[in-house]
């Protein structure tokens, strides 16, 4: 019978992408390479007609992995798909939404039965045996599966830790790339997990690769899950950090597992956690985004534990918060970036915190004091620093108060009514960001652009203005 085998690799982060570029014939060849490994691409050997099927056949490939993505659907080797492509991933093909294996193998028992056969040296036998448990935990929470450690004899999850060759047919790769492997439901080798001890598996912290969080998804292909297209979902393809102890499963991955086992009855019925990240939707036009900010010739879009990426060159990707920077909060208020000092500003509540590229600044989170804003004021609702003037707007829904970078301190005559500034402007300013010599305010679900000189008021536009719909 099949076998079915997953792969679970790291993501590389980049913050900075290159100009937009015709594809090199190495990235061709890497495309080609990828649309074989994951969208069944199939070498065409007739000659007479060979080149022109294969191109054929390599454009709709490719766009069906632009749409498993989301990405603009164009058979074309654009940016954002080369980027993709370029990611260390999962080694079996890619389905919409959860999904499970061809077949739809899955376990006639809820009582299965694990074993941990050796461990890692990068962390104690304790924070091994209790990641595993939390692992299987994650999935028994919601389905009637019940799981059993043994210590001898054979298990239906045998759990292990190898490198390169290491007893089947799939040898690990050395550091990096793949971390784990595991075998959907059968017999023998199936529901076994085996990782990559060339890695650097931690309990809980974002150096290295947090064994629980590649566990949980490992046991996921264990019980029966294939990969999903749901950004954030634990069965997602590539490794994305979350702090373990405030994970919770994510929806697509509940309904995935209970379209399995079904629900477990002995609990009350999981409501989907109203704190797991539901991927915002870009076209929704009820969409109003938390904050906007340029950051080093891109412009981010927060919305939720989420953001949008926009490149100079208009290619738009979304990324959880946490995956660019580990310790900022999820839901900010606004956030503004600082060219001189490049520094990249989150206000959430009374606290700001400052980031350099990726990295906390030392000192940071702290109050809105540290801005000469008075104590009554309890959030900020929007900022943008203007580079020619070396002053931050910050906007307190209403009225706005003007902060004087190089001077460290808060304008006189401030705060001001928006109105006042900004003709038109009569709502609460919920984000703001500066594009292209036009600075736009947003409010609900309207954006307002204004000439950044003049202030004067040019046109409306609707939240999901710059992102792809
Ligand atoms: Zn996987
Ligand atoms: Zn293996």
């Amino acid at each position: 019978h099949q076998t079915f085998l997953c792969f679970l690799a790291s993501l590389v982060l980049v913050i900075h992408a290159g100009p937009i570029s015709q594809p090199s014939d190495k990235d061709e060849a890497t495309a080609e390479h990828y649309l074989k490994s994951f969208y069944n691409l199939t070498d065409v050997t007739d000659e007479t007609t060979a080149v022109r099927r294969e191109a054929i056949q390599l454009t709709e490939k490719m766009k069906e992995m632009q749409k498993f993505f989301g990405f603009k659907v164009t058979g074309k080797l654009d940016k954002e798909t080369m980027e993709m492509m370029k990611k260390p991933r999962c080694g079996v093909p890619d389905v919409a939404a959860y999904s499970t294996f061809e077949g739809k193998p899955k376990w006639q028992t809820n009582k299965l039965t694990y074993r941990i056969l050796n461990y890692t040296p990068d962390m104690s036998v304790a924070e091994v045996d209790t990641s595993m448990e939390k692992a299987l935990q994650v999935w028994a929470k919601v389905t009637p599966l019940k799981f059993t450690r043994i210590y001898s004899g054979t298990a239906d999850i045998m759990i292990s830790f190898g490198t390169r060759y290491h007893g089947d047919a799939y040898p690990f790769d050395g550091p990096q790339g793949t971390l784990a492997h595991a075998f959907a439901p059968s017999l023998a080798i199936g529901g076994d997990a085996h990782f990559d001890d060339d890695e650097f598996f931690t309990f809980r912290s974002s150096k290295g690769f947090v064994l629980f969080l590649v566990a949980a998804h490992e046991f996921g292909h264990s019980l029966g899950l294939s990969h999903s297209n749901v950004r954030g979902a634990l069965m997602f393809p590539t490794y994305s950090f979350t702090d373990p102890n405030h994970f919770s499963l994510p929806s697509d991955d509940i309904r995935g597992i209970q379209s399995l086992y079904g629900p477990n009855r002995d609990r009350t019925p999981i409501q989907p956690d109203p704190e797991v990240p539901t991927t915002p939707n870009a076209c929704d036009p009820n969409l109003i985004l938390d904050a906007v900010t340029t950051l080093r010739g891109e412009t981010m879009f927060f919305k939720d534990s989420f953001f949008w990426r926009r490149s100079p060159s208009r290619s738009v990707t979304q990324l959880p918060i946490k995956r660019f920077w580990l310790n900022a909060p999820n839901n900010i208020d606004a956030a503004y970036e600082d060219p001189v000092q490049d520094k990249l500003f989150f206000f959430k509540g009374r606290q700001v915190w400052a980031f350099n590229g990726i990295n906390l600044v030392p000192g940071y989170p702290k109050t809105l004091s540290s801005f000469g804003l008075p104590s009554s004021v309890r959030k900020v609702s929007a900022a943008v620093h203007v580079k020619s003037s070396g002053k931050t707007l910050l906007f307190i829904d209403k009225v706005y108060y003007s902060y004087d970078a190089r001077a460290k301190k808060m304008d006189r005559r401030y705060p001001q009514r928006v109105e006042s500034g900004f003709s038109e402007m009569t709502g609460a300013v919920t984000a703001a960001h500066i594009s292209n010599g036009y600075i736009y305010l947003y409010s609900g679900t309207n954006v307002y652009e204004f000439g950044l000189y003049s202030k004067k008021y040019l046109r409306e536009l609707k939240n999901n203005f710059f992102l792809p719909c």
